[in-house]
């Protein structure tokens, strides 16, 4: 079913908020006003906080990972809620303005899905979300730069940080190093966790004669335990790539 099709049927038959389950109102989507306002913000550079961030210059995040979002970002990627790329990328746009680390960012760059992978799941989420945003800030955008190489497997199954930083390396490689030069990179992604596989593209895209690279996502986790020990990481909560 086409995604206007479900967003028409939805439009005729209001469904209820993914979070509170209310019913919405017929120009509401997914999520309603309330749990919307009821998102935790996180905005201020996290760089210091995720285990692997040393080829960013910043990590910055819309929102903190909990309940709500978590439903959210669930629907999003799995239920096709892609609507919800445009509430996203609003506070991406709103972080955008608000943090000086920010500031001079010229080019974004959704994190590449494994072309197997974007053909199952039939689009890349990071991608929708950094289209909304390029629309919202006038910032370029360019999907196609980087790909990704190696259908690595889930950063969930992997217990140590080594195994996850060997897990994700050279999993991404540039194609056109050209477009890339000089500029002020954003890195989009709906969640960011320990940051090995962000800090891996953004090792690739530096590489390329990117002048500054920035990690962008839409969320990350609440808790600081989730950051920086080895297992604490709650595979069944925190959904990677
Ligand atoms: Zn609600």
């Amino acid at each position: 079913m086409s995604v206007w099709l479900q967003e028409l049927i939805r439009f005729f038959f209001p469904a209820d908020c993914i979070s509170c389950q209310t019913r919405l109102p017929p120009d509401e989507r997914w999520l309603c006003k309330r749990c919307q306002s009821r998102l935790i913000l996180a905005e201020t550079d996290l760089r210091g906080e995720v285990a692997q961030a040393e080829a960013l210059d910043g990590v910055y995040s819309g929102y903190f990972y909990e309940e709500i979002l978590q439903s959210a970002i669930h629907h999003f990627k799995y239920s096709r809620a892609l609507s919800l790329a445009r509430i996203f990328a609003n506070r991406l746009a709103e972080v955008m303005r608000s943090e000086k680390g920010l500031v001079g960012a010229s080019l974004l760059v959704p994190l590449p899905l494994h072309p197997i992978k974007k053909r199952t799941r039939g689009f890349n989420q990071a991608a929708l979300v950094a289209a909304e945003l390029s629309h919202l800030t006038g910032i370029e955008l360019d999907e196609d730069c980087v790909v990704r190489v190696k259908n690595n497997v889930s950063q969930t199954t992997m217990h140590s940080a080594s195994e996850r930083i060997l897990n994700v390396t050279n999993i991404f490689k540039v194609v056109h190093p050209d477009r890339l030069v000089g500029k002020t990179v954003v890195i989009v992604d709906d969640l960011i966790t320990t940051g090995a596989t962000m800090n891996e593209c953004a090792r690739a895209v530096r590489e390329a004669g990117a002048a500054h690279v920035i990690a962008l996502s839409v969320g990350r986790p609440l808790l600081e335990s989730n950051q920086n020990t080895d297992s604490s990481t709650n595979s069944s909560e925190l959904e990677y790539l």
